[in-house]
């Protein structure tokens, strides 16, 4: 299986709001399955931050999936292991309308 290294950093590309080159620094790798690769990523210009997924195929070409998110790097790591919210949790808040939003995720 083809792993990652520093030098696929490249194929993150420039900041998809203000077109700014990412530095290294605000680059932060958050999980890591072998051949595929999340980043989540800092603009030092536009402060915007990216999930990004790379995913490196078996002739070694790699695919970027970027996505402009509100989460910062210690968020992925606090919301990772928490349970999944399902449509019954959804409809439940919603017919509940005296719950605030406090613990919501913790309840079951
Ligand atoms: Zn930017």
């Amino acid at each position: 299986m083809l792993e990652f290294d520093k030098k696929d950093l490249k194929f993150i590309g420039p900041c998809p709001v203000c077109n700014s080159n990412f530095a290294p620094q605000n680059i932060k790798a958050l999980k890591n399955y072998g051949a595929t690769l999340m980043l989540h990523v800092d603009c030092s210009e536009c402060e915007s931050s990216l999930l990004v997924t790379l995913i490196k195929s078996n002739t070694g070409v790699v695919t970027n999936v970027g996505v402009l998110t509100d989460l910062n790097k210690d968020d992925f790591s606090r919301f990772r292991d928490m349970p999944v919210i399902t449509i019954s949790d959804v409809l439940h808040f919603d017919s509940n309308s005296y719950n605030t939003n406090d613990n919501f995720r913790n309840k079951k």
